[in-house]
């Protein structure tokens, strides 16, 4: 290091990515600043999971685990052989955060405080004497050939051998991450792919579905694209869906949005809903045969409940005339009756878009993986500048999947820092 330099390393961002690194690299004996523009660490991470903080996910089989980040998968091999989900979980767990697993392998702390997650990874940062500058924020590269000579900061030019860019993507901008690092990077000739909000609610016409709001129905298929003659990417999902205000969320939803947005450049996508996905046509007209037998004398309105899964049945009843409603089931014809059940098969729904980046949990984009080493997470174009987290250009569903990959990127970068 020449004597100019005021450190060895400078992490730009104070998220899990950010933090990782930071702790990572000073434990490895360099001298480290760590700026981050709000005014404390970790303003995102002690929001996520609801303020549970999915940590990671416990998914064992290595191959399985890597599945989730789809083309990245092969990028990351080598990142997650240097720290994968065991050896986050005993980072953890060694520092005095138990974990504890739930449905879909998903890994919290057991306090179920995403704050605890945080103040560990403040500890580890301070523990390992990480210089912080909060409150600082970073304005741009200071570039000289292929090396980074130093940040510009509202506080002026700092120096260092190194630095690693862990600002974050551009979702919930309220926590900081408003993805100018991203921006940088494609100002110093890095290819950058553009943002879009990826696991985010959908907006929905209907309103039917706004009335729901706070309904969950937990074994649900949604067929996207449906009725789109020519439609190419028709896809369903299987899962859980969340009625909103505005629209639908949940983890069927969210999962499914990335793809649904690839849709939606064509318009609104038109959707249907299978409430029973695991009982074909013949079986369920037969079984709601036998309830209208057994409830002769009933109006359709008050046997709905029979067969339409809890907290549905007004839902499936305002797409028939007032009048049907009130009808007794004796007088409800052949063809109504398959009408209701065909509803109960593909309830149709009118995607109009997504919340947006305010509501996305993440950002698609960042840097293209090509120009960032795997072994490493360096830059190929820049040889003493390495990325991390979010920045990266890589797609991944809910689950603890992106955390994890702050805790890989950030190690992996701090470690070679
Ligand atoms: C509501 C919500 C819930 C989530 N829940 C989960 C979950 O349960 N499990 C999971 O795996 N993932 C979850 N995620 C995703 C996860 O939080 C992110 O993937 C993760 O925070 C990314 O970490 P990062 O270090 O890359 O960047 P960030 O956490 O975005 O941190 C970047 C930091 O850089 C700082 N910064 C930005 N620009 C500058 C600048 N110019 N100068 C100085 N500092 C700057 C920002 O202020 C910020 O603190 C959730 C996300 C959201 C929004």
């Amino acid at each position: 290091m020449s004597t100019k330099e005021q450190y060895d390393v400078i992490v730009i961002g104070g998220g899990p990515s950010g933090m990782m690194a930071a702790g990572r690299a000073a434990e490895c004996g360099r001298r480290v600043l760590l700026i981050e523009k709000n005014k404390d660490l970790g303003k995102k991470l002690s929001i996520t999971g609801g303020g549970r903080c999915n940590i990671f996910n416990v998914e064992e089989d290595e191959h399985k685990l890597l599945e989730n980040y789809g083309d990245a998968a092969k990028f990351l091999y080598s990142a997650f052989s240097q720290h994968g989900m065991k050896d986050s979980l005993h980072f953890f767990e060694e520092k005095g955060l138990p974990i504890v697993v739930e449905a879909r392998k998903r890994a919290f702390p057991e306090s179920q405080n995403a704050e605890d997650v945080t103040r560990l990874m403040k500890r580890y940062v301070t523990g390992n004497h990480v210089e912080l500058k909060t409150g600082t924020k970073v304005l741009g590269f200071k570039i000289d050939g292929e090396k980074i000579i130093g940040v510009e900061t509202n506080n002026g030019i700092l120096t260092a051998e190194s630095f690693v860019l862990a600002t974050g993507g551009s979702s919930h901008t309220d926590t900081g991450s408003t993805g100018e690092g991203i921006t940088w990077l494609k100002k110093i000739g890095h290819t950058v792919h553009p943002s879009s909000p990826n696991i985010v609610p959908l907006t929905v016409l209907e309103e039917w579905v706004k009335a729901l709001s706070g309904t969950s129905l937990s074994f649900m298929k949604i067929t996207f694209g449906s009725n789109l003659t020519k439609a190419t990417g028709r896809f369903s999902r299987l899962g859980k869906i969340l009625f909103t205000h505005f629209g639908v969320s949940g983890p069927l939803i969210l999962n499914a949005a990335h793809d649904v947005e690839k849709l939606l450049t064509n318009g609104p996508v038109e959707a249907t809903i299978d409430m029973y996905p695991d009982t074909d046509m013949g079986v369920l007209q037969n079984r709601v045969l036998e309830i209208f037998n057994t409830h002769k004398n009933k109006t359709l309105k008050n046997i709905l409940k029979e067969f339409v899964p809890v907290g549905m049945s007004e839902a499936v009843a305002v797409q028939f005339p007032l009048e049907l409603q009130e009808t007794k089931v004796h007088s409800v014809s052949k063809l109504e009756r398959r009408t209701i059940v065909n509803l109960l098969k593909a309830m149709p729904l009118t995607i109009t878009g997504t919340m947006g980046m305010d509501w996305a949990v993440t950002s698609d984009g960042g840097v293209d993986l090509k120009e960032v080493d795997t072994k490493t997470m360096r830059s190929k174009l820049y040889s003493n500048l390495y990325v991390t987290g979010d920045v990266l250009h890589i797609n991944r569903p809910s689950g603890g999947f992106s955390l994890q990959l702050c805790w890989t990127t950030g190690y992996v970068a701090g470690s070679h820092v």
